[in-house]
């Protein structure tokens, strides 16, 4: 990992004095809504941010799992939220007490190779994936964000907290990782194998470059229904149906110009591969905890591309315009509401979803 810097050293250095609420990883499968030390500034480029709105993500149900151990015993869960600053250290220049800000889930240094390069994702300076991952994060009352002034985002006017929290993780991931990567074009037809909250956001982004369909693919009909609300035009459940079939008949035998992959899976990495047709793109958003195979074999000689990546949140500003003209609508993800108290009650909702039809949670103070 190249987040080493000096970001990371010491967690809530504080003098104790002040307390907060927050929910607090206990290992897997543990969690607790408990009162912590405040955060406090810890370098010149930090902001203390009060959290108005944060949420839950696929990712904070993995860590729960066990499946990503770099997240260690103690730390605050979560990566999103929108937020007013409420202290900034003395090199901080845009930001300041008082301003309303989005807080990406990737936090940029801007001056390493990566950074300048747009791809904050790879940040060298100890940026990244860092908050509710490697250093103290959203679920909490207020949150310390390193490199504010270039990992925040003033609001734009006119647009709600929960629309703007959708901008912090999953929208930029399904429209960067998914619909740029994969380089979906007008007249297109694009298979998303997922229609979680992410592969929901690369229906809807996908949209805005005019495709001929999107194919919405999926185990769960609650999903299915939802992604037909998002933008897809036609929906399979692939546990009943065969989505190659359908993906042909729309194609002329020739398949997917797009596939992109939103689960996490071998299986459905493999159905993407699948489905695309010669010269295509396969984009891979699902985060993998396993080995994937991927069958050379078969695709050695169809000049397709496959990509893979950590979301960058470079769109960010992009997509802050595309909602506040109101060319592309955010309003719909979040399905339930809860107080941060009732966060516990929150994982559950979000975590069934398959009972509660949960895509996103909003949670307030
Ligand atoms: P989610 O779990 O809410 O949604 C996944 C969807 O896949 C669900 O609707 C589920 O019913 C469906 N599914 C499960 N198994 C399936 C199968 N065999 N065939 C078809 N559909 C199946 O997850 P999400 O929050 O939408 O995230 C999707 C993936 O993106 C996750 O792996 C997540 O970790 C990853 N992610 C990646 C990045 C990145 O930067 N690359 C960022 C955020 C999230
Ligand atoms: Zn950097």
């Amino acid at each position: 990992m190249s987040n080493s810097s000096a970001v990371l050293d010491g967690q809530r250095a504080n003098s104790g004095k002040s307390t907060m609420h927050a929910l607090v990883y206990g290992g897997p499968q543990l969690k607790k809504w408990s009162e912590v030390p405040k955060p406090q500034l810890l370098h010149d480029t930090d902001a203390i941010v009060r959290v108005d709105v944060t949420t839950i993500c696929g990712s904070d149900l993995h860590i729960l799992k066990g499946d990503v151990p770099e997240v260690s015993v103690g730390l605050i869960l979560g990566h999103e939220a929108i937020g007013t600053v409420e202290s900034v250290g003395s090199a901080v220049k845009q930001v300041k007490a008082g301003d309303r800000v989005l807080v990406s889930c990737i936090t940029s240094c801007s001056i390493c190779r990566y950074c300048r390069e747009g791809h904050f994702g790879q940040c060298l300076n100890g940026g990244g994936w860092i908050l509710g991952h490697l250093i103290d994060g959203t679920q909490a009352e207020f949150v310390r964000v390193p490199f504010c002034d270039t990992s925040t985002y003033p609001l734009p006017k006119g647009v709600s907290d929960e629309e703007m929290l959708m901008l912090t993780d999953i929208v930029p991931t399904g429209y960067e990782i998914g619909v740029l990567n994969g380089c979906v074009a007008p007249g297109d037809v694009v298979a998303v194998v997922g229609a979680g909250p992410v592969g929901l956001s690369a229906v809807k982004t996908a949209r805005l470059f005019n495709p001929r369909a999107i194919v919405a693919i999926d185990l769960d009909n609650k999903r299915l229904d939802q992604a037909k609300q998002f933008g897809a035009d036609f929906t399979v459940n692939n546990g009943t149906s065969d989505p190659l079939e359908q993906i042909m008949k729309l194609t002329g035998g020739l398949g997917a110009d797009v596939a992109i992959e939103a689960v996490g899976l071998e299986s459905t990495f493999e159905l993407a591969t699948t489905l695309i047709r010669p010269c295509g793109h396969v984009a891979n958003i699902g985060v993998h905890g396993a080995p994937v195979t991927l069958h050379l074999e078969k695709l050695w000689g169809k000049d397709v591309t496959i990509t893979a990546g950590l979301v960058d949140t470079r769109t960010i500003p992009n997509l802050l315009g595309l909602v506040e003209s109101k060319k592309l609508d955010v309003s719909d993800f979040v399905t339930h509401r809860f107080r941060m108290d009732q966060i516990i009650e929150a994982y559950d909702t979000f975590a069934n979803a398959s009972k509660t039809g949960a895509l996103k949670v909003a949670l307030t103070p």
